[in-house]
């Protein structure tokens, strides 16, 4: 199949910098040749178009189904079904029945399935890239850098299964000896995003999986084939049926989807990724059967650099913090602080770098590095955080508008206050507001302001300063002189508002275990 590119150039920032820009206008799976027959498997191939219910994959007892866009041409990639409440309570019935083999599994056997899982998605980690840029539309090299990414972290839970350890506690009288015991949970609900459509479903699920839950995943409406794709995967694995079992659901649904799982007397654990609103609903609902929580939700990240900073260490930092994913994630840098010293010699850096490395444009287009946002309403936001701080008085440095379909163009934005929407509320898009500071108390303040505390990062060559700012911000994961930090062996979780309790790292594998306390009498 062919396709054809509209090619055009935009004027953007005082420099009138030009900026190639590609909007394809047909569907991008023809880059993601038709399935053929044989050991060879192309991207299409993965591409399933029924929900994974009990190793099966089935349509909604309603017969609909919703249709999946590629947000780079508009395109339609496919429909997958369109499931509810009653498709959710069958995939957690089937999840509980499946339960009561997995728990009795060893961890060698649990650890076995989650290492050749791993390996197949090694195999053919090219497809499940191709079909993550085709549905979410981050440039391919990145969502080869996640699927890498989604990997590691069935890798490293295939590894914790076996890392279980309970205790024997020293005993206070001779005649009794206590211990603890550590259990799976059962049936873990979980819901994910679509900015990390492979990524966030291993860490979670892999987790669950490893410790001997069973598991019903309910992805994004807009990224529903990376997560079906896992499923075949897993399926090949040798993962038995009822272990991992995938809702697909439209937005129409994904609140009575949801409130099933967290109200459903079978389901011991809420799994969420995802934006702050919807974390409290979920939290709230599952009280009713007081379930344990964990929540990955909305960052507001501070990025700073003060004046003892290395300036290039720190430019290059804010690059990859700042525009990966098109500044679609939640650890993103969202408010730039930059100490009065550094400060025009910091924005100028920060311009002819992004002049130098940024290309927007289609992800499966060669060199692009900034691919769409995932919708028009993800580019309204931006435009009016933009727009509201050029009102109140930002200067744009680079960039500033909307393109055409769902581009942004990367922009900088100098003389940013506290007052402007883009330094309290998460932007989540190509959009870099600069703040000046003078002090390091002040600019720890304005970092601490927010009600989030996912991220923070600061850049600096003082060693006491180094110390002091690290313990002072309050986030789960904090850089020092580093912009990209998120590994599986490290603990990712935030604090305030951005979330409950940490995945990957020995941490996240606790998330889906009861303690149980043994006291033995009679000895
Ligand atoms: P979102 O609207 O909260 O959606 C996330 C997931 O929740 C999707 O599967 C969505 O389904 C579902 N959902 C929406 N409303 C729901 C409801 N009432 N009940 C149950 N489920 C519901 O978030 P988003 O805007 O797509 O994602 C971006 C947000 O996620 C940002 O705030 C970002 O910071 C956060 N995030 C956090 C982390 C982390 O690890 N802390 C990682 C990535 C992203 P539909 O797609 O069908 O609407």
């Amino acid at each position: 199949m062919s396709f054809m590119f509209r090619k055009f150039h935009s004027v953007i920032g005082q420099h009138h910098k030009r900026i190639t820009v590609f909007t394809l206008h047909q569907l991008r799976m023809d880059r993601v040749p038709a399935a053929t027959a044989g050991v060879t498997r192309n991207a299409s191939s993965f591409k399933h178009e029924n929900a994974f219910i009990d190793g099966k994959w089935v349509p909604a007892a309603s017969g609909k189904t919703f249709q999946v866009i590629n947000p780079s041409t508009g395109g339609v990639i496919g429909s997958v079904p369109d499931m509810d409440a009653q498709d959710t309570e069958e995939a957690i019935k089937v999840a509980y029945k499946a339960f009561q083999t997995w728990k009795e599994t060893t961890a060698r056997e649990r650890s076995g399935v989650l290492r050749k899982w791993a390996e197949l998605c090694t195999q053919h980690k090219d497809e499940l890239a191709k079909l993550l840029t085709a549905e979410m539309g981050k440039p391919l090299a990145e969502a080869a850098g996640e699927v890498a990414y989604g990997t590691a972290f069935i890798e490293w839970f295939a590894e914790e299964a076996r890392r279980v350890y309970g205790d024997i506690i020293p005993t206070t009288t001779n005649t009794r000896r206590m211990l603890v015991l550590k259990q799976p949970l059962g049936v873990a609900g979980m819901i994910t995003p679509w900015n990390f459509p492979n990524a966030m479903i291993t860490r979670k699920a892999c987790a669950a999986i490893a410790a001997g839950c069973t598991v019903v995943l309910k992805p994004a409406e807009d990224t529903p084939y990376s997560a079906l794709a896992l499923c075949e995967l897993a399926s090949m694995a040798g993962m038995p049926p009822g272990v991992l079992n995938v809702v697909t659901s439209s937005r129409d649904h994904a609140a009575e989807v949801g409130k099933m799982l967290c109200k459903h007397p079978l389901v011991m654990k809420i799994s969420f990724t995802g934006s702050t609103q919807v974390g409290k609903i979920l939290l709230e609902q599952s009280a009713s059967t007081v379930k344990k929580v964990s929540l990955e939700l909305g960052g507001n990240a501070p990025f700073i650099v003060f004046d003892s900073a290395d300036v290039d260490a720190a430019v290059k930092g804010l690059m990859g913090c700042k525009f990966r994913v098109s500044g679609q994630t939640c650890v993103c840098a969202n408010r730039i602080l930059v100490q009065e010293g550094i400060y025009d010699k910091f924005v100028q850096k920060v311009a002819e770098t992004m002049d130098r490395e940024l290309k927007v444009g289609d992800g499966f287009e060669d060199g692009t590095t900034q691919g769409p946002l995932i919708n028009s309403k993800a580019v309204d936001k931006v435009q009016g955080h933009v727009d509201d701080a050029v009102i109140k008085g930002a200067t744009v440095v680079r960039g500033g508008k909307r393109l055409d379909g769902n581009f942004f163009l990367p922009t900088l934005l100098s003389h940013v206050t506290q007052e402007m929407r883009c330094s309290s509320e998460e932007t989540f898009g190509p959009v870099a507001p600069i703040l000046k500071f003078k002090t390091e108390e002040e600019a720890v303040a304005i970092a601490n302001v927010t009600s989030s505390g996912l991220a923070g990062y600061f850049f600096s060559q003082n060693l006491s300063q180094i110390w002091r700012v690290a313990e002072q911000l309050e986030t789960g994961i904090v850089g020092v002189n580093e912009g990209l930090v998120s590994v599986p062996e490290s603990p990712f979780g935030g604090w305030k508002e951005s979330g409950l309790g940490s995945e990957g790292s020995k941490y996240g594998i606790d998330e889906y275990l009861h303690l149980k306390y043994v006291c033995m009498g009679g000895i």
